[in-house]
This record gives structure tokens, sequence and C-alpha cells, in this order.
């Protein structure tokens, strides 16, 4: 399933990496569970249905409370290819009918309605015979008494559980209050769905940034900071992960290589130290840290530019899982960005993923090159709202001063 769904990240959407979260709350959905996922605008909840919805094959019903809403989705789904429709009251009667007779004959993947539309006793009866393979329900908050956003439709979905009780149903929202979040859970699934609760924060992770000079030497003054420490070295290239694993063995750093071009006995025997031995360096590419739970990383270390911010996202939150202090660490040159550029343009792709590439890698590089707050600036980019940090390098450098904005904002606002 690693690869199925992947591969429909990259063919149908476009994208190298899922971005926090997301690959969590497939990988439950495809093993048939229920999910309340709360995640912040912008975070990319769409996907989390949007993808198992076309690994499983069969129909995926999404609930949305706007017809705009499911409008605009269904003509994004189209443009990938997919077959996506919606079935709702600004529709005529003809549209509606020519949806759902594509629906019944199998042909569609993914069909948008409006609550009150879906939970009629004719329409669940027709839609229990087809061959019903997931429930998403987007905006799941206004199910809540308690919310600003209740709608009376809403309520009726507790009976979905009930309808297609072999069905995994995911109720998707940003609202993240303790009380809106039960309630959710309550009512539409009786109180057993996996859920997840996802700010992207990682406060103990460290952010900083070096310009590259001396990888080498960069590396191991690093390093020293942090003797008898587990961490993970991440390099471009194989060849590199080998001769950075010698050099650091020669000055007495216990460190090993990791790259997918390694025998997979040598591979295991690495990881194998790696993960039950402390204080053991892991040089390796991104063939490394699928899957890895260490508690204890005390550090990331990128050597080179990752591929994308969601990549570096992901590589940093292997460090710190324990909550304790961590570092993520990277050297950055502009001979990195010229390297990345070119692997882009050499990909096999079509112009338009190029570009959307590009697209991407100068977010990352804006990532590196701000003046702002780094933690501001990377959860800014999955849609979270964060005050400035004073754990970034960024923050940290900023020699303390007086604080004048609130009095300026005073005195321009009159
Ligand atoms: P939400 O519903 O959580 O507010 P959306 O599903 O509308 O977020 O997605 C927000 C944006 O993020 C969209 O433009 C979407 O294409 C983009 N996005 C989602 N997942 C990814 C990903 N894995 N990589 C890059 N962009 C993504
Ligand atoms: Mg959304
Ligand atoms: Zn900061």
């Amino acid at each position: 399933a690693e690869d199925h769904k992947r591969r429909v990240l990259k063919d149908v959407f476009g994208f190298d990496d899922f971005r926090p979260g997301q690959a969590t709350v497939i990988e439950a959905l495809l093993s048939g569970r229920h999910v309340l996922a709360v995640m912040p605008t912008g975070a990319g909840k769409s996907l989390c249905y949007q993808v198992p919805a076309l690994v499983k094959g069969g129909l995926t019903i999404v609930v949305s409370p706007l017809v705009a809403l499911m409008q605009d989705q269904v003509a994004a789904l189209r443009l990938a290819g997919v077959a996506a429709d919606t079935i709702n009251s600004s529709l005529d009667r003809d549209a509606n009918v020519a949806a759902w007779r594509r629906a019944a004959s199998g042909q569609t993947r993914l069909l948008y309605m409006a609550p009150e539309r879906l939970m009629t006793e004719r329409m669940l009866d027709a839609l229990s015979r087809l061959d019903v393979g997931l429930i998403a329900i987007d905006e799941a908050h206004c199910i809540s008494q308690w919310g600003p956003a209740f709608r009376r439709e809403y309520e009726d979905l507790s009976q979905l559980r009930a309808v297609f009780p072999q069905v995994p149903i995911i109720a998707l929202t940003a609202t993240a209050d303790e009380a809106t979040r039960a309630d959710i859970e309550a009512r539409l699934f009786a109180g057993r769905a996996e859920t997840l609760v996802l700010g992207f924060d990682r406060p103990n992770i460290k952010l900083a940034i070096e310009p590259k000079q001396d990888s080498k030497r960069q590396l191991l003054r690093f390093i020293e900071r942090h003797q008898g420490k587990s961490g993970i070295i991440y390099c471009l290239s194989r060849r590199k992960t080998e001769e950075m694993a010698a050099f650091l063995e020669k000055n007495g750093v216990r460190a090993l290589a990791y790259h997918a071009g390694m025998s997979k006995e040598a591979r295991e025997a690495n990881q194998n130290a790696f993960m039950s031995l402390s204080g053991v360096v892991m040089v390796a590419t991104i063939a490394f840290g699928m899957g890895i739970d260490k508690p204890d990383v005390a550090y990331v270390f990128h050597t080179d530019l990752p591929g994308s911010l969601e990549a570096y996202y992901q590589e940093i939150g292997r460090a710190g899982r324990d909550g304790r202090a961590a570092e993520a660490h990277m050297l950055y040159g502009a001979g990195d960005i010229r390297t990345r550029r070119m692997f882009i343009d050499e990909e096999d792709t079509s112009p338009e993923h190029k570009r959307r590439a590009h697209r991407r890698l100068d977010t990352l590089i804006g990532y590196c090159e701000t003046a702002q707050c780094r933690r501001q600036v990377l959860l800014g980019y999955f849609g979270e709202e964060a005050q400035a940090c004073g754990n970034c390098d960024n923050c940290l450098n900023q020699a303390p001063r007086a604080d004048g904005s609130a009095e300026a904002r005073i005195i321009l606002a009159s």
C-alpha cells in the first residue's frame, strides 16, 4: 500500500511527498479504521480521502456543506483525470440524474453530496447497493451543536455508520477544540475512531541553517557539540554518505552509512545498530527514515539541500521524538540550488510538473533565506499560524531589544 499511495500522490496529484499526517490518515483508512482528522486549514485534508479513494477503488462518498466547495473539488479532480461527480441542489434534474447513472454504473470514483441529499431513505437505499469503499465527511465540525457552524442536516449523518457498517468513515475538520472533537466522535463513530489531531509544530526541535563552506569540518564541529548522542546525517548521494561516514569514523565518531545501493543485509545491520545502540550516527540518503521511530535522535543534519519543504519537515521530524531538546541543522549553498534545479529539468516529466517542482524549490529556498522566524515560515507553509519561536537561529540571533511595535501600531492607527 505504501508504494501504491505514493504512486497515486505523484501520478494523479503531481506531489512527491505527503504532508504531515496525510500518510498516517491514509494508512488507517486503508486498513479499515474510522478516522477523525483534525488538521489546520491548508494542511491538505482533501488528499487524505482522495488518495485512499483511488487506491481502494469502489465509490467514495464525500459529504460537504457548500455547493461551491463541492464544485471546486470536482473540477480540480476532473482536471487531474479522476472520475468525480456531484449531486446537489444547484444542478438541474437531468444533470443530477446523469451523475447518479454514472455512479450506479460504477464509473464514478468520488461522489460529492450535500448531507440533505445523501440522508434520504431512497438515496441511502440505492447507495447501499453500490460498492461503497469509503465515506468522507468534510467540515465535520458542522455536526457539533456547540460549534458556530452547526447544521441540522449534519446531525442525520450519525446514521451512516449503521447504513454502511463495513465502510470506513473519515471526518475532517480544522476546528480542534476538545468539545467539538468529542461531539464528532460520539455522533459519527460512537466514540470508536482513530483520532489524529495535528498541529505541525515540534517546538523542541531547534531550527538552524548555516552557509555551506567546508561540509566535513562543519559537520564534525556540529557533532562535537553532541558527543555520545544519536543523530542522522542526510546527504544527497550514496557516495557521499560513505565518504562522510568514513571521515567521521577517522575522527573518532561511531558512524554508519545507509543508502539504497548497499546490500539488504548491510543496510539492515546498520539500521539495527543505529536503532539498538545509543550514540551512533547514521549517514544516509533519503532511503533511510521511513517508519524509523527512534525516540532519542538528538539531531538531524542536512549536509545538502533537501528536495522540498515537505521532505525537510518529514526528515527533521525524526529528531526529538522523546520531547527533549533536539536540533535540525542544515548546510545551505548556491551549488545545491543549481543541482536541484538540474535534477528537476532532467526529470522525465511534463513541463507543468517541472514548473511546479521549481516553485516548490523556490519555497524551500525562501525558507533557507528568510530573516524571519523559521518556524513561522515553516508552519505558515502548512497553514498554521505561529508566534516567533525563540528556538531557531533567526530568533536567537536577534539582539534582544525593546518591542516598540505595539506602540507603533497604536500611533499609526490613530
Ligand atoms: P485543507 O482542506 O486542509 O484546508 P486542502 O486539501 O484544500 O487543505 O489543500 C491545501 C493545499 O495544499 C492545496 O493546494 C493542495 O493541493 C496542497 N497540498 C495538499 N497535499 C499536498 C502535498 N502532499 N504536497 C504538496 N501540496 C499539497
Ligand atoms: Mg478542506
Ligand atoms: Zn524562531
